[in-house]
């Protein structure tokens, strides 16, 4: 098992082929001079510190599109978090637990299936990596396509104009800017200090699991613990949920937190409320660990643990790279602190995606990303472009799916007041279970909430199967400012769970 410490410091291994041309990229970038000598200037429009989806989003838009002079300095792997270590091999990931169940159900639909070895991680995981090394090719071929320039290193803001990057092979080069955007994510957020913390892992970690584990323990109630516990339990693996609280998923409308904790209680994960884990033990034989815990008022311990995983939030990466040096504001959580144009304190000096923390998700840090290359490069037209952060819709890859966009109840209700809303809400059971055993059958809950006489939909809370497929088109709805009226006149698609959504009462 990989120890937390040594994730956090892990670094791309890149074949030598890759190496080879990648060095022999940068010395077409800075000069033909050996990377022993000095460091070179070079000059740029625009420098991009971060691959990931917000630098990518801002640099190919920026060079593609307007024509711009772009660079892209990258540490580890293009694609940064959500290609690598987030949202594609995670979903990849949710994907074969998604089988597993099918099969499990399949027995009720009237196929005789019999697994007769258990899943085979190990394989899985060497396809999915090959998967993700494929697609950060596709990205390198996507920056060369849009003629972006791209840098393989580590950027240090120098100053407003300028920016130091410490290539793979420790050489320092110098990079002079117009403008410089910061988009350099964030990394998972250090477990608490207790002994044997350390003995965890993150959830990068999570991707580096060579085989399937037999037991694991999970500390966190975000959608990343949420989603890897749905995942695990999923796959056959004895999965044990540590929260604070009483429920999970807390920024959630508490429909959502309450059905999701009871189905995931049913479906078998042990989920420890009002716990904290005291300490972690491992034995040196076995290599497994043992975890002691408070949980409410008493106390507990279980053993044999192949992984735990903490997922106990993110921080910005934003700590030793220059910045408040530069003079860039951050705030107490560590954000850079930026306007709602992606302006930091710093005049030509920009940053998005998840290290300004507004809605750390990666269509977000891309729509930034792009808003943000169309006002800076685009036409008189893009002058006032900037991402409306407004109704985002998520998701979590949970068990059921879960779907959410604009407020949740309370927040109407202290947006609004009570009195001047109205709340629709169903819950069923999905017809894809009505051939199934009890056992087998899934919750699906939807909630509307509408605000004002016109009845505007200002909360849509949705879960069950497809929930995630489903909330992209009500989303649009949502976004042009649809009433309930709009919904009812969409005429039902039959049979769906969806049109239940369009005939509430
Ligand atoms: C487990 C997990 C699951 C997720 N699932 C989803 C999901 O299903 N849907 C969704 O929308 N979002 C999901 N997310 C969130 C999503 O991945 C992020 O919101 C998104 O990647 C943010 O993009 P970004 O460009 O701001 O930062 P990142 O993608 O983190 O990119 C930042 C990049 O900057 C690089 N970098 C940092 N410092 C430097 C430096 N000094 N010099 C050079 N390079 C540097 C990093 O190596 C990194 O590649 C998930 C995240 C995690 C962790």
């Amino acid at each position: 098992m990989q120890a937390f410490s040594s994730v956090l410091t892990r670094r791309p291994v890149l074949s030598s082929r890759t190496a080879v041309s990648r060095i022999g990229t940068l010395s077409r970038h800075f000069s033909t001079t050996p990377f022993a000598m000095a460091p070179v200037s070079k000059e740029v429009d625009f420098l991009v510190i971060g691959g990931g989806s917000g630098g990518l989003g801002a640099a190919r838009t920026a060079s593609a599109k307007f024509g711009t002079k772009a660079m892209i300095v990258e540490g580890k792997r293009l694609g940064g978090t959500c290609v690598n270590v987030g949202c594609v091999p995670k979903k990849v990931t949710f994907n074969a637990a998604f089988i597993a169940e099918t099969i499990h159900q399949a027995k009720d639909y009237g196929f005789s299936l019999q697994e007769t070895a258990p899943f085979d991680w190990t394989t899985f995981k060497k396809k999915r990596d090959a998967y993700i090394t494929r697609l950060n090719g596709i990205y390198e071929r996507n920056l060369s396509n849009d003629k972006v320039e791209y840098v393989h290193g580590w950027a240090k803001l120098l100053s407003r104009n300028s920016v130091e990057v410490t290539l793979d092979d420790g050489t320092k080069t110098v990079v002079n800017a117009k403008k410089i955007l910061v988009a350099v994510g964030g990394n998972p957020a250090v477990p608490p200090k207790i002994p044997g913390a350390e003995l965890g892992i993150n959830s990068d970690g999570f991707f580096d699991i060579e085989t399937l584990p037999k037991k694991v323990a999970l500390v966190g109630a975000g959608y990343i613990a949420v989603e890897f516990a749905g995942m695990f339990n999923s796959l056959g693996v004895e999965t044990h949920l540590f929260i604070r609280h009483d429920t999970f998923l807390r920024h959630f409308d508490p429909m959502i937190q309450e059905t999701v904790v009871k189905e995931y209680e049913r479906l078998g994960v042990k989920v420890h409320k009002r716990s904290e884990l005291d300490n972690v033990t491992k034995d040196e034989t076995t290599g497994k660990l043992s975890l002691h815990y408070k949980e409410g008022e008493g106390e507990g311990s279980i053993a044999d643990v192949d992984h735990l995983i903490w997922a106990v939030g993110r921080t910005p990466a934003t700590y030793g790279i220059g910045l408040e040096e530069a003079g860039v504001k951050l705030n107490e959580k560590g954000h850079v602190v930026v306007d709602e144009y992606q302006n930091t304190s710093v005049e030509n000096i920009y940053a998005l995606g998840d290290v300004s923390g507004e809605v750390e998700l990666t269509p977000v840090a891309l729509a930034a990303g792009r808003k943000l290359a169309a006002r800076l490069y685009g036409p008189e037209q893009f002058r006032t472009a900037r991402l409306d952060y407004t109704n985002i819709p998520s998701v979590v890859f949970a068990h059921p799916e879960v779907g959410s966009i604009g407020l949740t109840e309370p927040q109407a209700v202290e947006k609004f007041g009570r009195e001047n809303l109205k709340i629709y809400k169903t819950n069923f059971t999905a017809m894809y279970y009505a051939m199934m055993d009890p056992e087998q059958k899934g919750p699906t809950a939807y909630k509307l909430i509408c605000a004002g006489p016109e009845e505007k939909v200002v909360g849509l809370h949705i879960l069950g199967l497809g929930s995630g497929e489903m909330l992209q088109g009500f989303g649009v709805a949502i976004k042009m400012g649809a009433t309930k009226g709009d919904f009812d006149s969409c005429v039902a698609i039959h049979p769906t769970s969806a049109e239940e959504l369009v005939t509430l009462k």
